[in-house]
């Protein structure tokens, strides 16, 4: 078990200077975690990742004792799309970002599912798996996959442990798969992290569905928007409307001591992170 200065906490960190700059900043915050994107979110392409350059960012990370990585996939995947055009362009984006995840050193990738927009659930899930496999068989080393829990509700997909739980059944190497928790979106699908009770059945629902072992990593967001709108708005720790005791519930769960805590909450102010980051320190303490 962690002690409490060795406990994993960091934000997602823009990689707009580069990857290094990424992990200066992180360096000047002081955290020993982080996310960022391996390139453009909003773009299909991306130039080869230069293998100097990422050596480069592994050395600079041991350096500044990130002890952490995890990327996050590009905005445009949608593994579960009835398309087949898109489908297939998804499943090569999804191998080179395994691929460039590995060539980063990550720890992990974590990605969205994607939404079949109106196909049965049923149906989203089986492409989704197939969508995982194809993609493992064209990048056979990698770090482990995470999908990532969405706030959307039914008949969208992603938005359930039960809905990642049945992907990952129908994925054949469950050794390279995993989860993140994002608590803004799970309280935007309607799991009331607010109360003790809430945060139990939650964490009981990953257990039963996924098993807890495979909850990889903590997405760590307040909500600016109300429990069960379905609606994926992040905002300030304790401002928003899981508010001081939810966000003081999730981190000092015992269960959840060993992952860690990534923040991608509003940077609209350069002291934010700060703040944001303070919150985390005082109230994740274990005795
Ligand atoms: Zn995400
Ligand atoms: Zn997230």
């Amino acid at each position: 078990m962690k002690k409490n200065r060795d406990l994993l906490v960091g934000f997602h960190v823009s990689i707009a200077g580069g990857f290094t700059a990424a992990v200066a900043y992180a360096a000047s915050l002081g955290i020993n975690s982080m996310q960022i994107f391996s390139k453009n979110p909003r773009g299909w392409s991306a130039k080869p990742l230069d293998r100097a350059e990422a050596l480069e960012f592994r050395a600079k990370r041991k350096e500044a004792g990130i002890k952490f990585v995890m990327i996050h996939t590009c905005y445009l995947l949608n593994l579960a799309s009835q398309d087949e055009e898109l489908r297939g362009k998804s499943v090569k984006a999804l191998a080179a970002e395994l691929e460039r995840a590995e060539l980063l050193g990550a720890d992990c990738l974590n990605t969205h599912v994607g939404s079949c927009k109106g196909c049965p659930p049923e149906e989203g899930i089986r492409t989704v798996a197939w969508s995982i496999n194809e993609a493992f068989r064209l990048c056979r080393n990698s770090p482990v996959l995470l999908l990532e829990n969405t706030s959307r509700l039914r008949p969208s997909i992603g938005g359930s442990f039960r809905d990642l739980g049945a992907i990952l059944k129908l994925v054949d190497d469950n050794s390279r798969t995993g989860i993140c928790l994002d608590t803004a979106h799970a309280f935007g699908a309607g799991y009331d992290v607010r109360s003790a009770a809430g945060l139990n059945s939650l964490l009981k629902e990953i257990d039963s569905e996924i098993g807890l072992l495979n909850l990889r990593a903590i997405h760590f967001n307040d909500s600016k928007a109300v429990l069960g709108s379905g609606i994926d708005r992040h905002e300030h720790l304790g401002m928003g409307e899981i508010g001081k005791a939810g966000v003081s519930l999730l981190l000092k769960n015992p269960k959840l001591r060993d992952l860690p805590f990534i923040m991608e909450t509003p940077r609209s102010r350069p002291e934010d992170d700060r703040k944001n980051l303070s919150t985390v320190l005082r109230l994740r303490v274990f005795a």
